[in-house]
């Protein structure tokens, strides 16, 4: 059996939107499930277009996600002389001709028959002219198939049938030299050896273009298959203004590569009832058969509670290894300094139920940082009052006689002091969780103080006694 070779080939012309990014992961899972070969190429033949940023946002993004390829990247801009070679073999076949016809005279045809209801077409003056080119001025055209049919048995879609007499004869060469898409793709994905062509259906139009240039160069026409577009709540093509559609921008708002991976495979694909998949599960259970035939509807609320699941599900250290560069960039540099892998990884269990997203969580982790806290003045005014001083103080001293943490202890000598004092719980718990870590909300108490360990939750205590007596 031959080997699958499939191919990820974006345009280099703007950042990585998660749109190409799901045809990666759809080539990808196919390509890890078949023990197969994933290539990465760069279609930057689109000069005035394509730019290095461009090349470097979809490694970056790539790599974000975790699709690694096996061969690659390839650029088109360092393959011209083969296409220029097979579109001359074309030339020297009969199966292309050089086209003389100016950018004007053809614009004023292409008018004039749509004027008449005719199709807006090639007409086909040079097909026949035997032209040479002789002053380089030329483009060289593909004398397309105009009888019969060209079928694309889809991957994805089914069969479907297009006829030739409305196929273009398509310039594959431009007078300056440079190929066009619908050629160089072709050369590309003949030289390549790609098995499976899947793409947006954005190139369905493009199928029967391709496969007569297979035909004609003497390959064998890989399958095709087309992914459905994702659309906007409002059925419209995903853009800017449904929100951010680059992949790296969902890396700054917090979102974890896998639940992004996760998410987007389920956008146009299903398995049963299955929401969460971990990579292995996808590259065992993917199959073209069951991605949906119509468009994806991107939801960015079920986006983010697929994140929060992941975040739950994690394993700690790699959330943690995720919230270093947020936290880095919230300013806490010096403090991250200060603490270990493995305090970060407790850390992250200790609010991972409450963070929806790792911004959320850096604001939630924010006060286990440092020796002092900084007190939210609401909550200092309610919560640390005269009244608490005393009883804190007594608390105080009870901690203190303990050499270590512990939390059944802790938790112990707590619940006993406010039995003694005939408080209820949360009168002397918020008062605590407010010294501990300056806000009204936290996790369990005694996990806070876990987290925070025996010194600095002596030292806050103190401050929180200190703040409390002076009202
Ligand atoms: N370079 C094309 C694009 O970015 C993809 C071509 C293809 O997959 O055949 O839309």
């Amino acid at each position: 059996m031959t080997q699958v070779r499939v191919r990820f080939a974006p345009s280099p012309t703007g950042f990585l939107h998660i749109g190409g990014v799901r045809t990666a992961l759809f080539n990808w899972l196919f390509a890890r499930q078949q023990n197969g070969v994933f290539v990465l190429r760069i279609e930057d033949t689109d000069q005035s277009r394509s730019t290095d940023e461009s090349i470097q946002a979809i490694i970056e993004g790539m790599k974000w996600v975790g699709l690694d390829w096996d061969e690659g990247p390839y650029r088109q801009t360092e393959r011209i002389d083969l296409y220029r070679s097979h579109a001359m073999q074309l030339f020297e076949k009969g199966q292309a001709y050089w086209c003389a016809c100016k950018a004007e005279e053809l614009d004023a045809r292409r008018k004039e028959a749509e004027s008449k209801g005719l199709s807006p077409k090639y007409d086909g003056r040079c097909r026949d002219r035997g032209l040479r080119n002789p002053d380089g001025e030329a483009a060289l055209r593909f004398k397309a198939p105009q009888e019969g049919e060209t079928v694309v048995d889809d991957l994805i879609k089914g069969k479907i049938v297009f006829d030739n007499n409305v196929q273009d004869d398509l310039i594959i060469l431009r007078s300056n030299g440079y190929p066009t898409y619908n050629f160089s793709v072709v050369v590309d994905d003949a030289l390549m050896r790609i098995t499976h062509v899947v793409r947006g259906d954005d190139h369905l139009t493009n199928t029967p273009r391709q496969i007569p240039i297979f035909q004609a160069l003497g390959f064998p026409a890989p399958w095709f298959g087309h992914l459905p577009m994702i659309l906007g709540s409002d059925k419209a093509r995903l853009s800017k203004r449904h929100g951010a559609t680059s992949i790296m921008a969902y890396k700054d708002m917090g979102y974890l590569p896998d639940a992004m991976v996760n998410y987007l495979v389920r956008l146009g694909w299903s398995h049963g009832d299955q929401e969460l998949f971990t990579r292995q599960d996808l590259i065992e259970k993917f199959s073209w058969k069951n991605v949906q035939t119509s468009a994806a509807v991107f939801n960015p609320e079920k986006l983010l509670w697929v994140n929060a699941e992941y975040i739950k599900i994690s394993p700690p250290s790699q959330v943690a290894l995720a919230l270093v560069p947020l936290l880095e960039a919230a300013g806490l540099t010096d403090e991250l300094q200060a603490v270990s892998d493995g305090w970060l990884a407790q850390l992250v269990v200790l609010v991972k139920e409450r963070a929806k997203t790792l911004v959320e969580m850096v604001d939630w982790v924010r006060p286990y940082f440092g020796q002092t806290v900084i007190c939210d003045e609401e909550a200092a005014k309610k919560f640390l009052t005269p009244a608490i001083a005393p009883i804190l103080r007594k608390l105080l001293t009870r901690f203190e006689a303990f050499p270590v943490f512990s939390k059944q202890t802790w938790e112990e000598a707590f619940k006993q002091l406010v039995e003694e004092e005939g408080v209820k719980m949360g009168q002397l718990a918020q008062p605590v969780r407010v010294a501990l870590t300056g806000r009204t909300a936290s996790p369990g108490l005694f996990d806070v103080m876990e987290v925070l360990g025996r010194d600095r939750t002596l030292f806050r205590l103190r401050q929180g006694i200190e703040w409390a007596s002076h009202g």
